[in-house]
């Protein structure tokens, strides 16, 4: 007789395929259900006319986090995916012709940072160490756990982490500590971008996440083989290896549970209208469609509180197949705004994508060629956007199309416009349909107040025995690692729950 402990996946996530790893190598049986037609969710690829393109994430950080994954599993990463290391981890051009590059090499950062833009060197090590502490106090407090166990709170790392609370700098934001470390425009702008990678406004986010600076040049910023994609493929075969049957093109209908006693009790999913009975079900799907889709609970409490959240900012994505090779640009870009404030207001406060916006380019066809024809490039063009509330997005794409084009063509002297040679776009509508997201955020909920960490949908359902949560919408939130880390996450809980 079969004794192994049953788990379904609910999604292909990052998330979801680390939970079903991790539960895997322990010895469970896993299935994991993708109602798409590929594995990744989010970070998925499509090709057109020769060229290849990420839909979703672009940059890699804490590769640890990967590598953790596969060490669990008895694996090396480096067999499975190659991770590029980054010497220049990004390209910066300023409205007023100043360009300049953060290099991985601190030293050197700081040299350019002077030379370009007249900030004093001394000041790029001293913000670091302050990214670094917050990083030293905050990481394993947040990432690596639930805020929601009481078994969390009362181990010792995290109680002498709480006493070191205020070194996290939770009462500034971003934007008031980043001005008291640096004294020119163009540094400060470069250190305010961090909010948005996840989805936060950094004249509104705690200081806090300036912990993110830290991860970026100090665990350093990577490129991948073959683009960002193969790691959700990687993960897929590893997953595969370990017996777990993961099913693509197969939705998940419901998640079912029966009434014991005072509690519910979580019996499996059912999809294609079989049920597939399993003690513990992790869904890695968006929060919303766990319980107003598959407990069919619109009214949940979970829910109600959930949508009463504000979402993290979307994105407008521009797939442009470029006939010319630009030296101009390096792997990553970016075109920043006149006046950032305003950008984030008109982002966050009007729900209206800005009339200057920044703009980041991605070109992974700089360290994997075989990513574009021989002539040209895979252009990656996001500009932040407000989450999807009805905006007529047809509308916007065009008008952000125009000025995203104008401002890169101005900077670079290109005319970019003449050599696309085939294109796509995907708004913040377009990212809630695909992949299931809330209102298209591309983070779950943004980390726009001080308790947004805490507010977060817990790993673990309290109602539903059996019920776990992953992904960009739960503890820890999105972004690739974070994802990676709420796997982990959850399937400790499960080790400890479901015994
Ligand atoms: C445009 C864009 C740019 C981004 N840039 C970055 C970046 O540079 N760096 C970074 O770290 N992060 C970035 N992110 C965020 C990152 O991609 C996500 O946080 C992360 O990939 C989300 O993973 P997840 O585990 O939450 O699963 P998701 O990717 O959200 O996948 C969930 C899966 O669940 C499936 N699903 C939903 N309902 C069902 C059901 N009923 N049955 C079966 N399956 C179901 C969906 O099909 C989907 O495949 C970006 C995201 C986007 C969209």
């Amino acid at each position: 007789m079969n004794d192994k402990r049953v788990a379904v996946v609910i999604g292909a996530g990052l998330g979801g395929l680390s939970a079903a790893i991790r539960l895997a190598a322990r010895g469970w049986q896993v299935a994991v259900y993708d109602g798409s037609d590929y594995v990744g969710g989010k970070a998925g690829t499509m090709t057109r006319d020769g060229y290849r393109f990420d839909t979703g994430p672009s940059l890699v950080t804490m590769p640890g986090v990967f590598e953790d994954l596969f060490r669990v599993a008895g694996r090396d990463l480096a067999d499975y995916v190659t991770l590029i290391p980054l010497p220049e981890v990004c390209r910066y051009f300023y409205p007023d012709g100043v360009s300049l590059s953060a290099w991985a090499d601190e030293e050197r950062f700081a040299r350019e940072l002077h030379e370009r833009a007249g900030e004093n060197p001394a000041n790029l090590k001293r913000f670091l160490d302050y990214s670094s502490r917050i990083y030293s106090i905050a990481a394993d407090m947040f990432l690596n756990r639930s805020l929601h166990e009481a078994s969390s709170y009362v181990r010792f790392g995290f109680l002498a982490s709480l006493l070191r609370l205020p070194g996290i700098d939770p009462l500034r934001t971003m934007a008031q500590s980043v001005e008291r470390h640096f004294e020119t425009p163009h540094a400060r702008q470069l250190f305010e971008r961090y909010a948005t990678y996840n989805g936060s406004d950094p004249f509104q986010t705690p200081a806090t996440l300036n912990i993110i600076p830290h991860v970026e040049y100090r665990g350093g910023a990577y490129a991948v083989e073959g683009g960002i994609h193969a790691i959700p493929r990687a993960l897929e075969q590893l997953a595969r290896e370990l017996g777990v049957h993961i099913h693509r093109g197969e939705r998940v209908e419901q998640i079912t549970w029966r009434q014991d006693k005072r509690r519910r009790r979580v019996t499996g999913v059912s999809v294609n209208g079989a049920h597939v009975p399993a003690q513990a079900v992790v869904c890695n799907a968006d929060v919303t469609i766990a319980y107003r889709d598959l407990l069919s609970e619109p009214d949940a409490p979970e829910l109600l509180r959930y949508e009463s959240l504000e979402p993290s900012s979307s994105a407008l994505v521009f797939y442009w197949g470029v006939g010319r090779e630009c030296p101009e640009l390096s792997h990553h870009n970016i075109f920043f705004s006149r006046d950032y404030r305003s950008e984030f207001r008109q982002i966050f406060e009007e729900g209206v994508c800005p009339d200057d916006p920044t703009v980041y380019v991605n070109i992974t066809s700089k360290s994997s060629p075989a990513d574009a024809p021989d002539h040209g490039e895979n252009w990656f063009v996001l500009v932040n956007a407000p989450y999807d509330n009805g905006q007529d997005w047809s509308a916007e794409a065009e008008r952000v199309r125009k000025t995203a084009l104008a401002t890169i063509s101005s900077r670079i002297g290109v005319d970019v416009e003449k050599h696309i040679e085939t294109e796509a776009v995907m708004t913040p509508a377009d990212i809630a349909e695909r992949t299931s997201s809330y209102r298209g955020s591309l983070y779950g909920i943004s980390s726009n107040s001080r308790t947004a960490a805490f507010l977060r949908h817990p790993n673990r359902s309290k109602r539903y025995h059996g019920l776990y949560f992953c992904g960009g919408s739960c503890h820890p939130g999105g972004g690739m690692p974070l994802v990676v880390s709420g796997g982990k996450i959850v399937s400790d809980l499960i080790l400890h729950h479901e015994k």
